[in-house]
C-alpha cells in the first residue's frame, strides 16, 4: 500500500494517549489472552462484569492505569502532514488510513441519505480508561467502544500479530484491522449491533455474524481505498497491491477462532466458543467486501451460508 505523496493528513481523527498520563507501567494482565481482534467481545466482557459502569473484569488491575489520561496530538500534528510522511512513518500511515476509512464511510452514508459521525481512534500504550467501556489493557487487542463511539488500539498489537500470531504483517494488514474496528462503528451507527445478544457464542451466533460483517465492511473500504479522496479532493491511497491483499487474508486467517483455539488456546477447536468466525469465514467475508465494494452485500445476519 502506498500513499499519495501530496495528499494532506488530518491528525484530528486520532487521539494520542501514549505520551501522557505517565506512570502506565508494563502490561496489565487480563486472563485468557489470545483474543485477537476483539472488538465487541471486550464490550461484552466489560458489560457482563461491570454493568457498563466502569468496573474492571476480574484480573484487570486498575491501579496501574493512570487516571485522567490526556490526548496530546502535538507530535502527530508536527510529523504527519502529508502522504509522503505516511509512506515513511507508521504513525502517519495509520492516520492516513483512518482518514481514508472515514472518508469512504462519510461518502457512503451521504449517498444513502444518512450522516456519518466521525469516530476518533485512540492510540494508547499499556492500558486505557475508555469513556464508556471501563478500563482495558493491551492484552485484549484493538476494540471499538460503542458507548463513547471510539476505536482503541495499542500499536504493539501489530507486533503481536507478527510474533505471536505469526502473521506476515504490513501497513495493509494494519489497515484491515482498523477498517474492521470502523466496521463496528458503522454497525453502531446503523443500529446493527443491537441484533446481537450479549455474551452469545457459537458458529451461527449474532456475535460471529457481527464480526464477519465487520470483516466484510473492511473489504468494502479496501475496494474503494484508491478512489477515496481527502477533504481537498486528492486520492489518499495511491496503490493497493496483490501482495497487500494476500497479507490481509493471511492476517484474517490467523485471527480466526479455530486458528486461535488450535495454536494459541487449548489446542482443540470448540465451535461452541466461536465469537468471531473461523479463519476461512473471515477470509471469505473480507473477500466478499473487497470484490463487491458494496456494503449491502455484507448481510451476514440474513444468510444461512456464513461460509
Ligand atoms: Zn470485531
Amino acid at each position: 500500500m502506498r500513499f499519495n505523496e501530496d495528499a494532506e493528513l488530518d491528525t484530528s481523527q486520532v487521539e494520542d494517549l501514549r505520551g501522557s498520563g505517565g506512570g502506565i507501567g508494563g502490561r496489565v494482565a487480563l486472563g485468557g489472552g489470545g483474543l485477537g481482534v476483539v472488538g465487541l467481545l471486550l464490550f461484552f466482557l466489560l458489560n457482563q462484569f461491570g454493568g457498563g459502569g466502569g468496573t474492571a473484569p476480574p484480573g484487570l488491575s486498575l491501579d496501574r492505569l493512570a487516571p485522567g489520561q490526556q490526548a496530546d496530538n502535538s507530535q502527530l500534528k508536527e510529523k504527519c502532514k502529508s502522504g509522503a510522511d505516511a509512506n515513511r512513518d507508521q504513525d502517519c500511515a495509520l492516520v492516513a488510513t483512518i482518514n481514508s476509512i472515514q472518508g469512504y464511510w462519510t461518502d457512503y452514508f451521504a449517498r444513502s441519505g444518512r450522516t456519518y459521525r466521525q469516530a476518533p481512534t485512540n492510540f494508547f500504550a499499556g492500558g486505557v480508561n475508555t469513556g464508556g467501556c471501563g478500563s482495558a489493557s493491551s492484552a485484549v487487542g484493538p476494540f471499538y467502544c460503542p458507548a463513547d463511539a471510539k476505536v482503541y488500539i495499542d500499536l504493539s498489537f501489530f507486533k503481536d500479530l507478527r510474533t505471536r500470531f505469526k502473521a506476515e504483517g504490513g501497513p495493509f494488514v494494519e489497515a484491515y484491522v482498523l477498517a474492521h474496528e470502523y466496521g463496528h462503528h458503522v454497525q453502531n451507527l446503523l443500529g446493527t449491533s443491537s441484533r446481537v445478544r450479549h455474551g452469545e457464542t457459537g458458529p451461527t451466533s449474532g456475535s460471529v455474524r457481527l464480526e464477519l460483517q465487520a470483516d466484510c465492511y473492511a473489504g468494502v473500504w479496501a475496494n474503494h481505498a484508491t478512489r477515496t479522496p481527502t477533504a481537498s479532493g486528492k486520492p489518499l491511497i495511491a496503490e493497493v497491491t496483490k501482495d497487500d491483499v494476500n497479507r490481509a487474508l493471511d492476517a484474517a486467517a490467523r485471527i480466526g477462532d479455530d486458528y486461535i483455539q488450535k495454536n494459541l488456546g487449548s489446542g482443540r477447536v470448540n465451535e461452541g466458543q466461536f465469537s468471531h468466525g473461523s479463519s476461512a469465514q473471515r477470509q471469505k467475508w473480507f473477500t466478499t467486501g473487497l470484490q463487491t465494494g458494496e456494503p449491502t452485500r455484507c448481510n451476514t445476519f440474513d444468510t444461512n451460508d456464513l461460509g
